[in-house]
Order: structure tokens, then sequence, then C-alpha cells
């Protein structure tokens, strides 16, 4: 069954709050897409609630917002509507009285100040065996394979001695676009190459990473507190993350042709199946 092929504005209509996928969405490589400025303008101007939902967790709200900017984005777009995944370490440390934990942080000075910003104490894998939370952030910002090596064999070293260590990733991508024809490994190959690396020496335990990002519910659960309802829909170019993430917490979506994925493919699984379709976010009205 193909989903029905929509206007945005009927979503400004139908629900309380949007929550906006930005790349491949608003932006897309160095570019402002087509009509985001115009629809971002028109929210700001109607005060329709919204919210920008991205798995980015190397940079803060506000320098998401700078780089959407640089971009072309001309609506102005203020750094409390963006929810990154890197802003759910906050809540994450909150909830498990991580304050004052020790942290290792694979990523660039951005992921940093989400852990500090959260409680966190930075340090290092080459340095120290006494560390409560590994964060995997993003695949920049550290030399990368001194750093994973050192990351990877001091969890060994503190799981043969059975020691717990709380294992974040909060950007679950595997893989992120850089131009028409190259591709980079993101954060979530990080996590699954750790993880096997794990399940190598460790049999008959599972250590696994909490994955806080789109497709995951935590992401979806902060977008629902901040909106203060249930009645959102998810906006997004990637059937993997933005529609299975919002069919999986029980939320409508909207798949935009803007981004990797066509329309044409159709033989969708149930769980990657939008509510609707978008061609752009070109309004009507
Ligand atoms: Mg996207």
């Amino acid at each position: 069954m193909t989903p029905p092929l929509i206007h945005v504005d009927l979503l400004i209509e139908r629900y309380d709050t949007l929550l906006i996928d930005a790349y491949g969405v608003l932006v897309y490589q160095q570019d402002a897409l087509p009509h985001a400025s115009e629809f971002i303008q028109h929210l700001n101007d109607t005060q329709k609630s919204y919210f920008i939902v991205t798995n980015d967790a190397s940079r803060l709200p506000e320098q998401a917002a700078a780089s959407y900017k640089k971009r072309g984005l001309r609506a102005e777009l203020s750094p409390e509507r963006i929810i990154t995944s890197g802003s759910l370490l906050i809540p994450f440390f909150t909830q498990h009285r991580l304050q004052g934990a020790n942290c290792v942080v694979l990523g660039p000075e951005g992921s940093h100040e989400y852990v500090r910003q959260a409680g966190g104490v930075i340090v290092s894998p080459f340095e120290t065996d006494d560390v409560d939370v590994v964060a995997v952030c993003d695949d920049a910002g550290y030399p990368f394979l001194d750093t994973i090596e050192a990351t990877l064999s001091m969890l060994f070293r503190r799981f043969d001695e059975g020691k717990q260590t709380h294992l974040l990733l909060p950007n679950p991508d595997l893989i992120y676009q850089k131009d028409e024809t190259n591709f980079g490994l993101a954060s979530g190959s990080i996590g699954v190459l750790l993880e096997q690396a794990f399940h190598l020496r460790y049999l008959h335990e599972e250590f696994q990473f909490v994955r806080l990002g789109k497709p995951h519910t935590p992401i979806f659960e902060v977008a629902s507190q901040r909106a203060q309802t249930r009645n959102l829909v998810m906006i997004g170019d990637q059937l993997r993350t933005d529609i299975a993430g919002a069919n999986a917490y029980g939320i409508d979506s909207a798949l935009i042709s803007t981004g990797l994925v066509q329309l044409q493919n159709q033989n969708l699984p149930p769980t990657w199946q939008p509510t609707y379709l978008l061609e752009s976010l070109a309004l009507q009205s």
C-alpha cells in the first residue's frame, strides 16, 4: 500500500508539533534545500510548535544552528528548538546518577562539552582504566585507530575484572554521505566494531552500547516531553532512522524525497512504512 502523497500544510494543520530531521530535509551537503527557509520562516511567523531532531552528537545546538545558517538556511532557528542526540547524554547522566563519573569520549570538542554539561569528567583511555562511561559520539576529533584500540584494551581489562562501564552511543548512524559518490563511517560503525570485539572475547556475556538517537526511542521521548504532546509527526528522509523510529515510538511520519531515498521504493516492511509521502517542504498556502 502506497502512503498518500500530501503537502506539508496538512501536517501543520493535523499535528500539534512537527519533528523535523535536519540533514536531507533542511540542508544537504553544503547547501540549504529548496523551500526549507520559507518553511521554517512560516513556522516561526505562525508560532507553530516544531523541533529539529538530529542524530548529531558532535556539535552543540548553537553550533548546529550556525552550521545550517552557513549553508544558507535563512530563517531564524533557535538552538532551543534543536534536539541533538548528544544532548540526550544530559538526561541519561541524571537518570543514572553519573555526575562526577570518569568518561572516555570519542568525538570532537562539542561531544566533550555535552559530557561536561552532563556532569562527566573527561579522561583519556591512554592514561587510566578508571573509567565509568565510554561515549562514542563521532568518528572525528581524535587519532582514530590508536584511540579505538586504547579504548578497546581498557574495556577488556575492566570487563576481565568484572568492572561495570556504561557504554553510550548517542549517534547510532553507521555511514554518512560526504558528496555524490563518497561516504564516511559514522560513530555507529565504531560501536558495532567494538561490540563485535566484545562478542569474540566474552562468549557468555552481552556488552552492548545504549543507543540514544534515531531510530531508538530516547530521542523521541525527549522530543515528546519538550513538545508536551504525543500528537507529533516526524518529517525525515531516512527510512531506517526517521520513519522506523517514529513507527517504533508510535507516532506518524512523513518521508520526504529530497534526501537519499526515492519515493518509488515501495515494497517496504511495515516497520519502515511512512504515514505520508512529501515531495518537498513547499507550502501550498
Ligand atoms: Mg536525514
